[in-house]
């Protein structure tokens, strides 16, 4: 092993170590250059699409449809609109839930967030049940409804692609952009 050692003649690129020939940067500074630190607010807007309205989360989901959003070094993951709050709001105080005023429960626009109980948030969930009891497809708000007719017709997003963004089946997206619904 000693022998070995001192045939490293080659220095990393950003530290003193010795390194093997075929390297251009120690195992810690290689991993540091190739995924730097970036600031958290960065990483999180990667998994976002802002809408008109809504701030919808295109990464991972929780299965009730929440955003999840991993912190990155970690190995932990929040709730996506949970670290919207703390990235643009600030600490969530104890005891306190982050609550949707909009009924999107993947949206992670701060201005459509609340600090709320335990009770708001049973509310709402009893709300959004209600909201999803037409079989697998679910019941859109207009808005929505308007805004996925309007991002279909711009021919950017495919069937898929909106249903992924709203989280829902590709027999509500449809229903959305070809059924006249009777409040839209
Ligand atoms: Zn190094
Ligand atoms: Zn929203």
């Amino acid at each position: 092993m000693k022998h070995r050692i001192r045939h490293l003649t080659k220095k990393c690129l950003d530290c003193p170590a010795f390194i093997q020939n075929h390297n251009t940067r120690c195992t810690p500074c290689h991993l540091k250059w190739k995924w730097p630190p970036q600031p958290i607010e960065e990483v999180f807007l990667k998994h976002v699409f802002k809408s008109e309205t809504c701030w919808l989360w295109t990464g991972t989901k929780f299965s009730d449809g929440r955003g999840m959003f991993h912190i990155p070094r970690t190995g932990h993951s929040i709730c996506a609109h949970r670290q919207s709050w703390i990235i643009y709001r600030g600490e969530i105080p104890k005891g306190k839930l982050v609550c949707h005023k909009c009924d999107v429960g993947h949206c992670v626009n701060p201005d459509h967030l609340f600090l709320g109980t335990s009770q708001d948030n049973t509310n709402d969930m009893l709300q959004k049940r209600r909201g999803n009891a037409w079989g697998h497809r679910q019941k859109l708000v207009p808005e929505t409804v308007l805004q996925i007719r309007e991002l279909y017709a711009s021919g950017n997003h495919t069937l898929k692609d909106l249903g992924k963004m709203y989280n829902c089946h590709l027999g509500t997206i449809y229903d959305a952009i070809h059924r006249r619904w009777k409040s839209v």
